[in-house]
């Protein structure tokens, strides 16, 4: 992490586009959470890189006074490593929405956690396909109806926080844009984290899925007493479905993605040829 001596206003790091969600939306919570979490950690925006994928939450880098490429769809997580990759001192954030992240882009998210890249990859999930007007997406609910599904979905929605765990994700949190005060907190420990920090950030739909009553209800603080370090903990919590618990499901610190490459980078030695190394192929 790179950090600026001065303090600087979230204020500060607004570009000059101003977001064309709809009012209400939910990624104006995660937006302003992300921007206090910038400016609280002192970071310097000009050693910030923001990628994205496609949808709503795609147009998220033009937002902020940082380095950002909107990628595409999908791809933001090969995006990111590549960025982190060239240039390690980088603080790096991913982000996109839940059909983004667990549909077509679904293939990657077990290797960025397996692989642990040091980058923050936050998911704007509105179990819906928003900027497309309102298809079913990886974690709309059984039965939800829509104009694209009017006699209900039937098939099961996956569980994003259950399925990084599994994959080894290091960081695994959920948070809610409608508050941005911990969802701030959870940004601030991604960034701190050393390895791959998932954040599920809940993030109502206002124009094709309002599901902000249903989550005001249904979301719980994770108790205090829970073990972050205990991975099994983490997916009973993950599991439960009655509830959606926020907060951090799990923590645990492990070699990430470029210190491996470094690793490898050392052992091959200053004197490393790689004409040297391509001659052991010839024949
Ligand atoms: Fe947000 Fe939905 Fe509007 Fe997209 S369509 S900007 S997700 S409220
Ligand atoms: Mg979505």
């Amino acid at each position: 992490m790179i950090t600026l001596t001065e303090t600087l206003k979230p204020k500060d790091l607004k570009s000059d586009v101003k977001p064309i969600w709809c009012p209400g939306c939910g990624d104006f919570g995660v937006l302003n959470a992300l921007l206090k979490a910038l400016t609280d950690l002192k970071l310097d925006p000009a050693h910030v890189a923001i990628a994205s994928g496609i949808g709503c939450s795609g147009r998220f880098p033009a937002f902020v006074n940082a380095y950002g490429f909107h990628g595409v769809h999908g791809r933001v997580l090969p995006l990111a490593t590549g960025i982190k990759l060239a240039n390690p001192e980088l603080t790096v954030f991913a982000v996109g929405g839940d059909g983004d992240a667990f549909s077509i882009g679904a293939g990657h998210l077990p290797h960025a956690a397996r692989r642990n890249v040091d980058i923050t990859y936050i998911v704007m999930d509105n179990e819906i396909y928003g900027l497309t007007k309102g298809q079913p997406s990886p974690t709309s609910p059984l039965g939800m109806e829509k104009k694209a599904s009017p006699y209900g979905t039937y098939d099961a929605p996956l569980n994003p926080i259950a399925m990084v765990l599994s994959h080894g994700a290091t960081f695994v949190a959920r948070g809610f844009s409608s508050q941005p005060r911990d969802l701030t907190e959870l940004i601030k420990r991604g960034v701190q984290h050393p390895g791959f920090a998932f954040i599920q950030a809940i993030s109502p739909c206002v124009t094709f899925y309002d599901t902000y009553a249903r989550f005001k209800e249904t979301t719980t603080p994770i108790a205090e007493d829970h073990d972050p370090a205990d991975r099994l903990a983490a997916m009973k919590l993950a599991l439960e479905t009655n509830v959606q618990y926020l907060g951090v499901f799990y923590e645990e610190e492990r070699m990430s993605h470029h210190g491996g490459v470094g690793q490898v980078r050392d052992k091959a030695g200053a004197d490393f040829s790689l004409e040297d190394l391509l001659k052991r192929f010839e024949r």
